[in-house]
């Protein structure tokens, strides 16, 4: 937490003492809150040859948005940190190759923490979030896009929550063996049989299930299902743009209905531009890996400069809290969080990596929100989900809760 962003668009604005005072007051704000962005997937970055995040990097030199130095200045306690898998193909061979894929993404976050103990620790509960910030670290949740590395034995979602997993979605782009996907064929009408038995070894064990990516219908059987509430950790409403991955009110309002929460997602809440300069650099891009690092380097460069020169859409940070403002609107402040995709395609134009995100806090302050529900928002309606999907555990297991 610090008070550098802010202080320096404070010092900005002294031409208007009211907007410095504002300012001020939502820099103080955001210091003192607890804040945690639902999906970070970030740790996709550490496969690039020299990364680490302890280094400061920058948006408009290697597209990434997450890193420690930049959560220092942007007030970002820590997160959700995502095992993302792409979907492939759904036999034995694909889903061997996931599940190598994702141990091995597992294993790096684990890794980044052991390496960091000073600045990072594992959060396996609802309660650890504060006691970890109480200490001075930031918070490391790891949460799972995509079922599909489970493959079809339902006891691999046991191995990973030993290996600290608290929250998974079934699926991504693409309609897996457990559910249809909201970028995918109409398989299941939903969730399959092996899906149904993932959601009910999801509550069992206590973790999260993120409906995210999944097919309203597979939405829909998943909040039924449930004996506990679900999140959506990365997901837009529809009344601000009609496309697959964002939901309609009503089902927003269901999800609300029983104690859920709608992480706003920063992409799809405009249409999509045309992109000549990035769709250009795609092909050199698919073979960055056998490249020389010199030649590595620059070329993601060239692939930074061109991504912010082209965003994927109009969708400005206005936009963005206009999503959030529906969403607050509709379901109330209990029933809204912040899960803007970062390092995943998201990021909008001001607010494109994780040293902006001050600026929420101050939009959600001057919206009239007080403190109290600012950090509802953050941090403190996630954690009460996570603490009633223990609860739930801990009830199915005969045991108290932990
Ligand atoms: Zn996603």
């Amino acid at each position: 937490m610090t008070l550098r962003t802010l202080s320096a668009l404070a010092l900005a604005c002294l031409s208007s003492p009211l907007a410095a005072q504002g300012l001020s007051d939502a820099a103080q704000v955001h210091e003192s809150i607890l804040t945690l962005d639902t999906h970070l997937d970030s740790p996709a970055n550490f496969d690039q040859p020299g990364w680490t995040i302890t280094d400061r990097h920058d948006v408009l030199h290697d597209t990434t948005q997450v890193d420690l130095p930049r959560m220092i200045e942007g007030g970002l306690d820590g997160g959700f940190w995502v095992i993302y898998t792409d979907q492939g193909p759904n036999d034995a061979r694909g889903q061997a190759a996931a599940l190598a894929h994702a141990l091995k993404r597992l294993h790096q976050i684990h890794d980044f923490v052991a390496a960091n103990p000073q600045s990072f620790a594992l959060a396996t509960s609802a309660a650890d979030a504060a006691q970890i910030v109480a200490g001075g670290r930031r918070i490391v949740y790891i949460s799972m896009e995509n079922s599909y590395p489970l493959g079809n034995d339902i006891a691999n979602l046991e191995a990973f929550y030993q290996l600290g997993l608290r929250m998974a979605g079934p699926v991504h782009n693409g309609t897996n063996q457990l559910a249809d996907s909201t970028n995918g064929e109409a398989v299941h009408g939903g969730l399959s049989d092996l899906g149904k038995a993932w959601v009910k070894e999801a509550n069992r064990l206590g973790i999260i299930i993120d409906a995210s990516h999944a097919a309203d219908s597979s939405f829909d059987q998943m909040l039924e299902l449930s004996a506990a509430p679900i999140i959506l950790s990365h997901s837009g409403p529809k009344a601000l743009h009609d496309h697959p991955r964002n939901l309609d009110d009503a089902r927003l309002e269901a999800l609300a209905a029983k104690g859920g929460v709608i992480q706003v997602n920063s992409l799809f809440l405009s249409p999509d531009r045309p992109r000549p300069s990035v769709d250009a650099l795609r092909p050199k891009m698919e073979v960055i890996d056998s490249l020389p690092q010199g030649e590595r380097t620059q070329l993601m460069k060239q692939w930074a400069q061109a991504n912010a020169a082209e965003p994927r859409s109009g969708t400005d940070f206005d936009r963005y809290m206009q999503a959030v403002f529906h969403c607050i609107d509709l379901l109330g402040v209990d029933h809204v969080g912040i899960g803007a995709d970062w390092d995943g395609g998201g990021g909008v134009i001001g607010l494109n990596q994780i040293s902006d995100i001050p600026k929420i806090t101050q939009a959600l302050l001057a919206r009239g929100l007080s403190p109290a529900d600012v950090e509802k928002i953050w941090s403190g309606n996630v954690l009460r989900v996570m603490a009633q999907v223990e609860r739930v555990a801990a009830q199915q297991s005969g045991a108290p809760a932990g």
